[in-house]
């Protein structure tokens, strides 16, 4: 029996090992950064210990102190979750001699998985069918060259103690091999202190097809299957069980090749064995390979949990105290189909690049489960994975989950971050995708349009225009149609801007609730009570647009216009910051209202605007430069005293 849980972890996974916990009656003790020390896996345990630091070495990867405070506060297990300490044989030690129940694999277990060279002769030991290749001791380049020469262009080079795809590279021709090879191990060698790499077959239309097991150390039985073909950089993106088309006795070879590989370690708890499948043809019995195998739960554990209706992290904790499975083989049946997307603060205009800061506003869309380490108000922060959720679709079949994920995405709203939630909209109905024909290459080929995002038209600008008057927000917590009151002027002018794109909007406010929004010579009639195509949010100066596609516009506020723009006709910076954009070169012509430097303080953007026609003179401002408050940017010289 635990009767009180540490739980080594932060974010989602530690939010959700707590909710099983709590379901069984045990206590949870989290661990916290201070960069956490409000977030929500913090609420959602009894007892927390503040562990200092920002980065994981400072804090979620600290041994010692994670072991002294679970003895200090009488935890009695500890569960590592995915990720930081959870593959860590020496952690999995040294917690059992502290006196502690680790909830996961024996150390031995780790180890024997921990280096994809080893684990793959051990897998051919024992009869498991591994992807052809080179796995030996031997690092000089003459060998790995030759070995790559004898398996057949294209190769894959892997570092052995890779993970998250890195230290990997396709090579596709001889030539190329070599400088390659450099780069994988100098990679290698960063992220893992381990340059040792393995050359494998590079597999045609690659389809990732992994195992959940489970085992109590004396038997294991495998959970079926998820596909996790959808991949960006070989990360996982999106994930399903079962694998579309996959037929019953494929799935029972590669389930009983997992059992095989988990009972040749003496597994003990959940693990997932991760086959690379042949994916040119349909999938047959013996078109499936050995890739790695993971001694954890993985982040993707809920759909496999949806289709069999059982609680992994459970049958974890039951396990960990002496259990034995709750279930045999036999009485494993699957239902349905389960579909997860992982939700990123990440900007995919920008090479999909971490987006940090407050999630000023945040709803997921309704028909989901929804496993999420934040909360509205929450942070992002530049010092952990930016996963804000995993929203997982079920149905009885294929089609319904999808639709329903679909559905739940695009009402899902967020602002204050870029997020990953269009990409995700665009990749749900990607026809491949849709009929369930696709390889891990598929977003690799399809980038350009899954990430193209079309221009608002008219009624978007008008929209935005409305809700930055504050008519028409619909994310607060009150009816939509609120009409305006006396004080909103009948006529105002709003700027906006969309990406590099400026507009002066003219609104008119007419009787029984009507506006009209001239758009660049378009007029637009909106009725602010009407059903909003498009949900409509006011958050840190930006509106936000939310539908099949997300709009953002920044909110040029016209005091901080004037504000900043002096009777010399110079414009300075309001506040210290960074320039994040130059719209002029000296000695351009530019209008009243024309944009003229985008400035970012404080995580916002303030668009610094011409107040009057001229030419731009002393242009000091560069993109990147930081500037201090007061700090003059630019002047517009007026047209007349040039004239004069
Ligand atoms: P794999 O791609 O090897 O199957 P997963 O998809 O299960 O691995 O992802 C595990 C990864 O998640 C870890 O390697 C790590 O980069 C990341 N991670 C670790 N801890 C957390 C956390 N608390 N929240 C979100 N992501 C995490
Ligand atoms: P990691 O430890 O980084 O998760 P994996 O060995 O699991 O490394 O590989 C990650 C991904 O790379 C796989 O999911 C798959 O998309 C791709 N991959 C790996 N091996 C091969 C291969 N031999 N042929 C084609 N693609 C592969
Ligand atoms: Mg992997």
């Amino acid at each position: 029996m635990i009767n009180k849980l540490l739980i080594a972890n932060r974010g989602e996974i530690a939010c959700r090992i707590a909710r099983s916990a709590r379901e069984m009656g045990i206590a949870t003790l989290a661990i916290a950064s201070a960069a956490d020390e409000e977030a929500l896996h913090v609420r959602s345990c009894d007892e927390v210990v503040h562990l200092g630091g920002h980065n994981p070495a400072e804090s979620y990867l600290r041994r010692d102190a994670i072991i002294a405070a679970a003895l200090e506060h009488g935890a009695d297990a500890v569960h590592p979750g995915y990720g930081f300490l959870s593959e860590d044989p020496e952690f999995a030690q040294a917690v059992q001699e502290a006196g502690l129940l680790w909830v996961g694999p024996p150390a031995e277990a780790i180890r024997a998985m921990g280096l994809k060279d080893a684990a793959k002769a051990l897998m051919q030991k024992v009869g498991v069918p591994i992807v052809p290749g080179y796995h030996g001791e031997a690092q000089s380049l003459q060998v790995l060259q030759q070995a790559a020469t004898e398996i057949g262009y294209p190769v894959l080079i892997k570092a052995v103690a890779g993970g998250g795809g890195k230290g990997m590279r396709r090579v596709d021709r001889p030539e190329e091999f070599a400088a390659h090879l450099a780069s994988a191990q100098s990679e290698a060698q960063g992220a893992f202190g381990n340059a040792r790499v393995l050359i494998e077959k590079f597999i045609a239309n690659p389809r990732h097809i992994e195992i959940q097991i489970f085992g109590d150390g004396q038997t294991a039985v495998h959970l079926y299957e998820r596909d996790c073909s959808l991949q960006r950089r070989h990360q996982k993106v999106i994930e399903e069980a079962p694998a579309p088309h996959m037929p019953h006795a494929v799935r029972n070879e590669m389930g009983q090749a997992a059992v095989r590989a988990a009972e040749a370690i003496g597994y003990v708890s959940a693990g997932t064995v991760e086959f690379i499948v042949d994916g040119s043809a349909s999938l047959r019995e013996d078109s499936f390979y050995f890739m790695e195998m993971n001694t954890r739960l993985q982040v993707e554990h809920p759909v496999t949990e949806e289709i069999l209706g059982i609680d992994l992290v459970a049958w974890q904790l039951q396990v960990a105290a002496g259990g034995v499975l709750p279930l045999t083989q036999d009485q494993i049946q699957a239902q349905g189909h389960s579909i997860e997307a992982r939700l990123y603060a990440e900007d995919s205009d920008q090479g999909f690049l971490p987006s940090i800061g407050q999630l000023h506003h945040l709803k997921f869309g309704p028909g989901l489960r929804v496993e999420a380490g934040v909360t509205q108000g929450g942070q992002v922060t530049p010092y952990y994975d930016p996963m804000i959720a995993k929203l997982i679709a079920t149905g009885p079949d294929r089609a319904s989950a999808l639709q329903r994920l679909l559905r739940g995405l695009q009402l899902t709203q967020i602002a204050g971050l870029k997020t990953n939630r269009d990409f995700l909209v665009a990749l749900l109905q990607h026809q491949d995708f849709v009929a369930g024909r696709f390889d891990t290459g598929l977003i690799a080929r399809d980038m350009e349009a899954l990430t193209r995002a079309p221009a608002p038209a008219a009624e978007d600008w008008a929209r935005a225009a409305l809700c930055a008057m504050g008519l028409l927000d619909t994310g607060r917590d009150r009816q939509c149609n609120v009409g305006f009151t006396l004080f909103t002027p009948l006529r105002q002018s709003v700027a906006l801007r969309h990406k590099d794109q400026l507009q002066t909007l003219q609104v008119s406010l007419r009787p029984g609730g009507r506006a009209v929004v001239d758009v660049a010579g378009e007029t637009v009639e909106l009725g602010l009570g009407d059903l909003p195509q498009r949900a409509a949010v006011l958050a840190a100066g930006k509106a936000y647009l939310f539908g099949a596609q997300t709009f953002v516009f920044d909110v040029i506020d016209p005091l901080e216009r004037t504000a900043t723009v002096h009777s010399d006709g110079a414009i300075t910076a309001p506040m210290p910051g960074l320039v994040k954009q130059v719209f002029v070169h000296a000695g351009q012509e530019v209008a009243a209202g024309d944009p003229i430097v985008v400035l970012e303080a404080m995580k916002m953007q303030h668009t610094l605007c011409a107040d009057h026609a001229g030419r731009v003179e002393n242009l000091s401002a560069t993109q990147d430069q930081q500037v201090e408050a007061g700090m003059a940017l630019a002047v517009i010289q007026a047209e007349r005293e040039e004239a004069g």
